[in-house]
């Protein structure tokens, strides 16, 4: 199938061949037709499926048509809540990318930075508006934003959503919208609560899933290197020296960690940033851009910080420890080796972390590939209660052996000499 197929008008077709998209994702093939029908969507998909092209391009197919593109009074017409950042700030690109050859206009909202110049952009009449719950429902509530001409709704990530505790907002947000709307949810899981609200949103929606988490680790190459924790720093070196890991998505489970990982990486003169919830705003775009342009070798980044960046073309991700989640380990890797790139993720355990390898082994059906030529091994497993009293056991007899050994050959000195003497 190609993008043709799905009866998408020129513009939209000329801006895809730009971004170099030769065919449509599973995502795209499976919800393009049924947005541009007019049903509502349950889509089933995380980031790097190519999920947020499947509901940007038959939107903007729809507002094209419906010749929303007045250049005098816009209304926002679509709107699309997003849980982080980083997030919002991509699907504004991916709109604003799509919508080249036409005259739509997007705008992107978010907290942490003065809000001026959101509310300028506001004010000169938007189409599409991608938010974050906190700064929509802000700036709704200061008279800055209406969504009450919205035809077309989306809610992204629904499952973090929930997740970061943005329930509320979203009650709130979606009370404020008109009835008479198109409506698409999209979550990575579908547990009973997300299930729950996506029925507070959706009419008869039509559902969609590719990908699901489990099974979105297969076009990684994943491997794992086994050490020990006062290891890890010169293990992590070992790595860096091979020249191919030119672009680096490091994950380490705190922001302390992170600052530290990134202070001793200096230290070897390896260009690298951090970016977590304690670098502001303009710290964490700095680095992600650097990051893309290619002025650093290395992002370090903690699990919500690097929740859907989208590097294109990212190969490597290095897990500097094991998420206790498996779903989170699968979250990770898929930064890399997205839209059918190849990707390759090495992760580096410790024995405390050596259960985690285990449920994730479970949860992808497969084993990490281990490497042998590792200079650093682990050398000690944690060990169970059972274990201890057996291992102090054996140290006692061991110890017991050594001594009755050692008494045994001074005795067989003794009497050795003895015969000489004799
Ligand atoms: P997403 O799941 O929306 O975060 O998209 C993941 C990545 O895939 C982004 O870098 C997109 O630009 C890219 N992408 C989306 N659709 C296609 C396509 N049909 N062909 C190639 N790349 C795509």
């Amino acid at each position: 199938m190609n993008f043709e197929d799905l009866k998408l008008i020129e513009p939209i077709l000329k801006a895809l061949k730009d971004q170099n998209y030769k065919e449509p994702t599973e995502i795209q093939a499976k919800s393009i037709p049924l947005v541009l029908s007019g049903d509502d969507v349950l889509g089933s998909a995380q980031t790097g499926t190519g999920k947020t092209a499947a509901f940007a391009i038959p939107i903007l197919q729809h507002l094209v048509k419906g010749e929303q593109n007045h250049q005098k009074n816009r209304k926002i017409s679509s709107l699309i809540v997003t849980p982080t950042r980083e997030l919002a700030i991509q699907i504004e690109e991916n709109f604003r990318a799509y919508s080249k050859y036409t005259k739509l206009k997007t705008t992107v909202i978010f907290g942490g930075v003065s809000q001026h110049g959101q509310t300028r952009a506001l004010s000169n009449g938007i189409d599409i508006l991608v938010a974050t719950p906190g700064r929509l429902l802000d700036l709704m509530n200061q008279g800055f934003i209406s969504i009450n001409a919205v035809k077309y709704f989306v809610l992204d990530e629904a499952d973090r959503m929930l997740d970061m505790g943005f329930i509320h907002d979203i009650k709130k947000i979606i009370a404020k919208l008109p009835k008479n709307r198109q409506s698409l949810f999209f979550s990575a899981t579908m547990p009973q609560n997300i299930l729950d609200l996506s029925r507070q949103i959706l009419v008869n929606p039509e559902k969609v899933a590719v990908n699901a988490v489990s099974s979105a680790a297969d076009t990684i190459q994943q491997y794992l290197y086994t050490t020990n924790k006062n290891n890890k720093k010169e293990l992590l070196l070992h790595i860096l020296k091979d020249s191919k890991l030119d672009q680096v998505l490091l994950f380490s489970r705190t922001k302390h960690g992170a600052d530290k990982i990134v202070r001793n990486l200096k230290k070897k003169n390896i260009n690298c940033a951090a970016i977590h919830g304690d670098r502001n705003q303009n710290q964490r775009q700095r680095a992600l851009k650097d990051f893309k342009d290619g002025k650093i070798r290395m992002l370090v980044a903690t699990d919500i910080a690097a929740r859907g960046i989208d590097i294109s073309k990212l190969r490597y991700v290095i897990n500097y420890d094991i998420p206790n989640e498996p779903e989170t380990y699968v979250h990770r890797i898929g930064r890399c080796g997205r839209a059918g790139e190849e990707g390759i993720s090495i992760s580096i355990c410790e024995p405390e972390e050596n259960a985690y390898i285990r449920d994730i082994e479970k949860l992808i059906k497969q084993k990490l590939k281990i490497i042998s030529s590792n200079p650093f091994p682990q050398t000690d497993q944690p060990m169970t209660n059972a274990e201890k009293k057996e291992f102090e056991k054996q140290k006692q007899k061991r110890k017991q052996e050594f001594f009755a050994n050692r008494n045994k050959k001074k005795n067989q000195k003794k009497s050795g000499f003895k015969k000489y003497r004799k």
